[in-house]
């Protein structure tokens, strides 16, 4: 069952707070709707389980988006509710209470008075996210992704979630906890928050919030598993794998992609041998023996030591082959 702080996150991040309409001589109808690609809707089914509403389908550039929608009194309980649980929307969820309940005498400026408001920042802006927050934030939200592969065939596995330049309580709130850089984008009209996930990175934002999460937990789960080997070396299955679980659908009922299988195919690599990547040795080509100087194994080494009295000399022929 979802819980209020996860619904609140996931409203900072896919939902939206509005009117139905606001006509004068009458009450506006208080809104609250959230959006989300069909093929992984499942978010919304559980969170219609807890709230109701309606759920309805619409396609947007051939793309088909499912939408949960509450209104009304239903909206309002629903505010009251998680409204100390919003860190984006917290103010505006406030400011549309306030009218919500009065008889709009003049409609165009009600409609000025929440776009302006729309923009102003919640505060103060919390130190550190709660569990079930991050979880839905990062479900709307966040992105997981491998940044490159390094020459030595690492991953790099990252955390970025872009949110508009009057909407950065969330990534701000993020950043104090777990570190992590913002940048600009869209000439500033949009912030992007990138945290590099190393594995101790990963381990401590995931354990603290990946299993509430419902969109995004198989990824969330699979970068936590890598992270506890303590590296990515095995960079390339890691970016096949994430590939194949960000694009599996994700709707109520539907098989997925068993996250076992996919974790059991990433190989604890050991380490490099050298900062060329090696992992075997540059001579004889075998990984069982250990590493001892310049990208060769002990006999190797020996090998080249005992034979020559100029020892760089040989080393670095071996190296240039
Ligand atoms: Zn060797």
């Amino acid at each position: 069952m979802v819980s209020d702080k996860y619904i609140a996150g996931f409203l900072d991040s896919d939902g939206g707070i509005g009117f139905n309409f606001i006509d004068k001589g009458r009450k506006p109808l208080l809104g609250i709707t959230w959006s989300q690609k069909t093929c992984q809707d499942e978010v919304l089914f559980e969170i219609h389980k807890v709230i109701g509403g309606k759920i309805d389908y619409t396609t947007v550039n051939s793309v088909s988006y499912s939408r949960l929608h509450i209104c009304g009194r239903k909206a309002e309980a629903l505010l009251n509710r998680i409204r100390k649980y919003l860190v984006i929307k917290r103010r505006f969820a406030d400011s549309c209470m306030k009218i919500a309940n009065e008889r709009v005498d003049n409609p165009i400026a009600i409609k000025e008075y929440l776009k302006k408001e729309r923009k102003i920042t919640s505060l103060p802006i919390p130190n550190f996210p709660t569990r079930k927050w991050l979880a839905g934030y990062i479900d709307g939200d966040g992105c997981f992704s491998i940044s490159e592969i390094s020459h030595k065939g690492a991953a790099y596995p990252l955390l970025h979630i872009a949110a508009a330049n009057y909407d950065t309580e969330g990534i701000e709130t993020i950043q104090k906890a777990f570190g992590g850089r913002i940048h600009n984008m869209n000439n500033g009209n949009v912030r992007q928050y990138i945290l590099s996930l190393s594995p101790s990175k990963a381990i401590q934002l995931i354990s603290y919030c990946g299993k509430y999460m419902i969109v995004k937990r198989d990824q969330a789960l699979f970068v936590l598993n890598c992270a506890k080997m303590g590296h990515y070396r095995d960079g390339k299955n890691i970016k096949l794998a994430l590939k194949q679980l960000k694009i599996q659908p994700h709707r109520l009922n539907e098989p997925r992609v068993d996250i076992k299988t996919l974790i059991a195919k990433i190989e604890d690599l050991p380490p490099y041998w050298n900062k060329k990547g090696a992992q075997a040795c540059k001579k004889c080509g075998l990984r069982v023996r250990k590493h001892v100087a310049f990208g060769l194994c002990g006999a190797c080494y020996q090998r080249s030591y005992r034979r020559n009295i100029s020892t760089h000399v040989i080393v670095e022929n071996v190296l240039s082959v």
